[in-house]
């Protein structure tokens, strides 16, 4: 089975395959390493820190705070189609950062410290977004 994340696809047969559980639930996920203690969102199936591939899947706040947005008006390969559309990097409660597109607001609704709630989309032909909402 495949899901796509934006447009990227993601193959199950991988040390992922617990992060598409994940997102075929709707849920946001990390990783934390049994070995140092630290978090990794995105999650990731090898510490970056210690090394260790013994992780824990967690679930992520869904809750945060916008630090930086930009709107894009040319698009690259693949999403043409869709602009403009305004991405927001956001910091999570727990700790982490994601990318994230703006949904159901625009740009001039929302300010760098705003708190914001992430929520998994699906879009047509099995693709998720993370879509930042007011
Ligand atoms: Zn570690």
């Amino acid at each position: 089975m495949t899901l796509e994340l934006g447009k990227v696809s993601f193959v199950t047969a991988t040390k992922t395959k617990e992060y598409l559980d994940y997102l075929e639930k709707g849920k946001l996920a990390g990783t934390k390493c049994k070995s140092c203690g630290a978090l990794h969102f995105p999650p990731r199936a090898d510490c970056d820190q210690c090394m260790s591939s013994d992780v824990e899947w967690m679930d992520m706040e869904s809750k945060g705070k916008i630090v930086t947005y930009t709107t894009i008006h040319v698009g690259p390969t693949g999403f043409e189609d869709v602009v403009p559309y305004t991405i927001c990097m956001v910091e999570l409660e727990g700790g982490g950062r994601l990318l994230g597109w703006l949904d159901e607001a625009k740009e001039e609704d929302i300010s760098v410290g705003q708190d914001v709630s992430v929520v998994l989309k699906e879009l047509e032909g099995d693709r998720v977004i993370y879509a930042i909402r007011l």
